[in-house]
């Protein structure tokens, strides 16, 4: 029997806690923690602990399938290949290559991000290619590239170790980072510090002795322009800082006037009292920290939401000194990297411009074309969809993302991939949006492939491969082989994700993102490297914006905030609002965590949270499932209680349809986001007998019942 272990990371979120799986005769047969892994030390919650269970899942996808007299059976992969390409093919010879897109996931290799946004653009030839990471890091990546011309976390998380106070703004720890963050909120709270909490949603991290601000859902922006002018009127503007290290601070406060503290608590239901609390806790330290999560960020108005947020932090100068910063908490396993490299609608790799001539040039030089071939900025990921239903689109590439369920208004989403002449989906295993594909391919799990991954933090790690492919292909090589039927051979002929990496570190030398001195051998000695690291003897970058930000003048932007209702917003009709979000044991749309046994116990299934007084408002008893109706949508879910919730305010996990059925596709002007985080809904007992249009095969006792009228 041969036996081996190999170091690995979790591959659910950004975390990305590290473990050894150990195997035997190329079989995992069980993981152990790594107690020095970075970052999180060894700590796994329950889905690191069981993610190795999905590699040889017996629900896995083992072979390739075309659908044939509208059945999806199984093929070769030669013939599941062949149909592939020579669908897109077929399509961009009759419609032009734009009516081809590509849409993937946030979790994926750097190796694999930036192979398909090349692939999109050179052998697809398409402009349209985006990723998941559009529904959740778009709001917060467009915001601090306004504000400080980059888009990373600022501050690596052990300076929470150094914080008095840190600001939690719309981040459900408990559930979405129940690793290493806890435990430094906890050292916080021990060391005489204050965690402050901006949600409308306790969750199990917040304890009595934090300062809860349950703001009204979509007012975000307006607490935090009060926070500034009250800060401002405190006399705890760092005006060196100020000064010397931004522009624009008059514009933005004089946008914040307006929102005295009266005025705040009328709109966004802040007692005036916990105001003033914030203003003094925050500008009263010089050591500030502030994280925020989804909350703010997916909204129609998510991109000036973080603005707000960041007006504040730079006002006081949180930034670039001990235990400070102001920090975005990315969700996916590589949601960062897959924002550097390449795979957005408007961004070549490395966090080149696509617009930016030079930026055009570079890229076009290494690999080897003119800058005129690589096409101009595309549709982002619900466009796509759009585009898709106006029959603009007419073939798709889904690789690692699950728009059937975590795409915004899921039911119309149904009928553009219905609509679609052409669906090639790559997975691990059959997913909803399978179900409307003429071909797919196996795709691999976490430890069927080596590459690297960015963390949260910015910081740079190692995956090496542990298993064969159970399918024999592994992700890249779906794409080497698809791109040479494309006539893309020569762009496609890296031999290993090892090679890949080295064309990634020079298309990036000089550049926004610069991994140019980051080796895949230095990634195991050191336990990662943080970007930039622009030589082989530069120690890499923890800590950015110490001496100056990243535009070209080197000082950060405040931007003036002028707070909007939502669009969907509440009335007489819709008088409550949804939220929505992650739970613990599941990841995304679960087409992974809803196969794994201990997962599926503790999470079975959609439901929905309600304050028990709100439940009792409506007369809705304990064993009654909740009818919810949106303006898309009615849903039909069992409900259990949270007294952590708003009287206002209900909250649905995103892993099942019946979620984002409920939500509306618009999006964020600036960044794209569609805005989950607001629904104005009705809610109603549901006892009688209900039509059931579609069910999920889960066994769910949850249903979606009919489209609303808008
Ligand atoms: Fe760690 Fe996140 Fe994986 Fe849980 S899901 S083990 S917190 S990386």
């Amino acid at each position: 029997m041969t036996r081996s272990t190999t170091r690995t990371h979790c591959p659910y979120c950004s975390l990305n806690c590290g473990f050894d799986l150990r195997t035997e005769d190329g079989v995992i047969v069980d993981l152990d923690r790594w107690k020095q892994s970075p970052l999180t030390q060894g700590g796994l919650c329950v889905k690191g602990t069981t993610a190795h269970e999905q590699v040889d899942h017996e629900d896995r996808l083992r072979s390739p399938l075309v659908k044939r007299n509208g059945r999806l059976v199984e093929a070769t992969w030669d013939e599941a290949l062949d149909a592939a390409a020579a669908g897109f093919r077929t399509i961009a010879e009759a419609h032009g290559p734009d009516a081809n897109a590509l849409l993937s996931g946030g979790s994926l290799t750097n190796e694999k991000v930036y192979l398909l946004g090349k692939f999109a653009r050179l052998a697809m030839r398409t402009r349209h290619v985006d990723y998941n990471g559009r529904f959740c890091m778009a709001a917060a990546g467009k915001a601090n590239m306004m504000a400080f011309g980059a888009d990373r976390m600022m501050t690596p998380l052990d300076e929470l170790r150094n914080a008095e106070v840190v600001v939690v703004i719309g981040a459900h720890i408990s559930a979405a980072f129940p690793v290493a963050l806890p435990k430094y909120l906890n050292l916080v709270r021990r060391t005489g510090g204050t965690v402050i909490v901006v949600d409308p949603r306790a969750g199990r991290f917040v304890k009595p002795e934090d300062l809860h601000i349950a703001l009204e859902p979509g007012t975000d922006a307006i607490f935090f322009n009060g926070l500034l002018r009250e800060i401002a009127r405190r006399g705890y503007i760092d005006r060196n800082f100020v000064n010397t290290r931004t522009t624009g601070f008059e514009e933005a406060l004089a946008s914040a006037l307006p929102f005295d503290p009266e005025t705040v608590q009328r709109i966004a239901d802040v007692p005036i009292a916990a105001l003033e609390q914030a203003a003094e806790l925050i500008g009263g330290t010089t050591r500030c920290m502030f994280l925020h999560g989804r909350g703010p960020e997916q909204q129609l108005s998510g991109t000036s939401n973080v603005l707000s947020i960041i007006n504040v932090g730079l006002a006081c100068g949180h930034v670039g000194r001990p235990g400070a910063g102001v920090n975005m908490l990315t969700g996916q396993r590589n949601g960062q990297g897959g924002r550097e490299w390449g795979q957005r609608c408007d961004q070549l790799p490395a966090g080149r411009s696509i617009r930016d001539p030079k930026h055009r040039r570079t890229v076009a030089a290494r690999w080897g074309v003119e800058p005129h071939d690589i096409p101009d900025a595309g549709d982002s990921y619900v466009e796509i969809l759009d585009a898709a239903g106006r029959r603009e689109v007419r073939g798709l590439l889904s690789i690692c993302t699950n728009m059937a369920v975590s795409a915004p208004d899921v039911r119309r989403v149904d009928e553009q991939l219905a609509s679609l002449d052409h669906l090639v989906v790559v997975d691990p295993f059959l997913s909803e949006s399978a179900r409307h594909a003429d071909v797919v391919l196996p795709g691999s799990t976490f430890a069927e492939e080596a590459g690297t991954i960015t963390t949260l933090e910015g910081r740079v790690i190692r995956i090496d491969q542990v298993v064969a492919p159970v399918a024999g292909v592994d992700d890249m090589g779906i794409i080497r082989a698809l791109a040479a039927r494309l006539g893309a051979a020569d762009h496609f002929a890296h031999e290993s994700p090892a090679a890949v990496f080295d064309e990634m570190r020079a298309v990036s030398a000089g550049g926004p993102i610069d991994y140019s001195g980051i080796t895949l051998d230095r990634l195991r000695r050191d336990d990662g490297v943080f970007w930039p690291c622009p030589s082989l003897d530069h120690p890499g970058t923890p800590q950015l914006y110490r001496e100056r930000f990243a535009h070209a003048d080197g000082l950060a932007r405040f931007h003036p905030i002028v707070p909007t209702e939502p669009l969907d917003s509440v009335d007489d009709g819709y008088p409550i609002v949804l939220t929505t979000g992650r739970l613990l044991a599941q990841f995304l749309s679960a087409n992974q965590t809803g196969r794994i046994e201990r997962l599926q116990k503790v999470a079975p299934g959609p439901y929905v949270e309600l304050h028990p007084e709100t439940a009792r408002a409506y007369s809705i008893s304990k064993d009654d499932r909740v009818r919810i109706t949106s303006r898309q949508a009615t849903v039909d879910v069992p409900w259990r209680s949270n007294r952590g919730l708003r009287y206002d305010t209900l909250f649905m996990p995103y892993h099942w349809p019946e979620c984002n059925v409920l939500v509306s596709a618009d999006l964020d002007p600036l960044s794209k986001i569609p805005g989950f985080k607001y629904t104005a809904v009705r809610i109603e007992s549901s006892r009688a007998e209900i039509d059931l249009r579609e069910r999920r095969d889960t066994g769910s006792s949850a249903a979606i019942v009919s489209e609303s009228k808008k």
